[in-house]
């Protein structure tokens, strides 16, 4: 059974009929590249085009398939032939990549270094205040990563060199090896051990990186922080982590933030939680008292007369903002007594005097908390 209404291979991979092994291999390369899955995760026809390009890459890469192809076209049956259009095997597209990138499915699993590879994911972590928390910042971090040497232009090439085909497998990347077994002769491919499957080989590294086309620098990434984000929050900088190989994608760096404690405000969640000092006297009178927020500003709160102390005054939309800056959380106003330490003579006059009208005893004191007294001693019997 042929398929038909196929594509032709060389006009699949672009290139010219009479086109050389070397732009058979770049052709693929780039398009490979290009339609990889992985690399377009919202395009459902990639994979289609993904597995065009390597069925056309595995007969125009093979001599003999090729000139078969050439002769016969897709009617020679190359196409559905062989293992280059069976993708049952393999068990992510990645794999997929690596075989084909390595050599050939038969040494998956192998140390197979030919295909483009992506630069690792890094992470750096980064402190903020809890005011920039609230406003949302930019922020400048360093990160230690492999970038692309600038010398060989990741080559790993002396400039004015080039990489020379692989005298041990003709540039083909892979070595055959023929095995007779009591049922007949097997082909083994494996990846060539030479130039581990590249088909070509650096005669002159490139002074600055040896040859690797990478180099350990320290970079720096400004990194947009949203209003909102709070401590253990994640974000992700997309291509800023280590240098591809071989012309893979870099890496992301993942920053992860920690927003240090502040001295008035503390945060649940997405509410601010602040407790005032106020007197005895503006609690029992009432009083306007002003508060800070977080954005620098300040806010009147009324205290109605006869407040306790730790009573609470929920301030709507005064708190954090929400991630995605939708809503704001509030703050919670706390009220707290504190007691003058030193009185102004003045002062200890009105307060004794306060004292004597409301009938406290100093002597007993005691007494006029019998009621108290009696709730404690019931409650440490218990
Ligand atoms: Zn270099
Ligand atoms: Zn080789």
């Amino acid at each position: 059974m042929f398929v038909t209404g196929k594509r032709d291979y060389y006009e699949v991979l672009g290139v010219e009929r009479n086109a050389s092994e070397g732009d058979i291999k770049k052709a693929f390369w780039d398009l490979a590249r290009k339609w990889h899955p992985d690399v377009n995760p919202d395009d459902p026809s990639a994979e289609a085009r993904f597995k065009e390009i390597n069925e056309a890459y595995q007969v125009l890469s093979d001599p003999e398939a090729r000139s078969t192809y050439d002769m016969y076209g897709h009617d020679s049956g190359v196409a559905g032939g062989g293992w280059a259009s069976d993708f049952g095997g393999f068990d992510s597209f990645g794999s997929i990549f690596d075989a084909f990138f390595g050599g050939s499915p038969f040494t998956r699993g192998a140390a197979s270094s030919a295909g483009p590879v992506r630069g690792h994911d890094l992470r750096a972590s980064v402190e903020i205040t809890l005011e920039e928390a609230a406003a949302g910042v930019k922020k400048e971090i360093t990160v230690d990563r492999m970038e692309m040497c600038e010398r060989c232009s990741g080559e790993g090439t002396e400039p004015g060199t080039a990489r020379t085909t692989c005298s041990e497998c003709a540039g083909r990347g892979q070595v055959h090896s023929v095995s007779r077994t009591v049922f007949g002769s097997f082909t083994t491919v494996t990846t060539c051990p030479k130039c581990r499957g590249e088909g070509t080989i650096i005669d002159s590294p490139c002074s600055d990186c040896g040859g690797g086309g990478r180099i350990r620098k320290r970079g720096r990434i400004e990194v947009d922080l949203p209003a909102g984000i709070d401590t253990g929050s994640r974000v992700r900088i997309r291509g800023e982590g280590d240098a591809g190989l071989r012309g893979g994608l870099p890496g992301d760096v993942y920053v992860y933030i920690e927003v240090k404690p502040h001295p008035v405000f503390k945060r649940d969640g997405i509410d601010l939680r602040v407790e005032v000092p106020v007197s005895f006297t503006q609690l029992a009178l009432g009083a306007q008292i002003t508060v800070p927020t977080i954005d620098g500003s300040e806010i009147g709160v009324s205290i109605p007369s006869g407040t306790q102390t730790g009573e609470e005054f929920r301030q709507r939309g005064k708190g954090m903002p929400t991630l995605r800056g939708l809503a704001r959380g509030d703050m919670i106003v706390a009220v707290r007594v504190v007691t003058p330490k030193k009185l102004s003579k003045e002062e200890k006059a009105l307060l004794e005097q306060l004292a004597e009208i409301q009938g406290d005893d100093f002597a007993d004191a005691s007494k006029k908390q019998s009621k108290w007294r009696g709730l404690f001693d019931r409650w440490q019997k218990a």
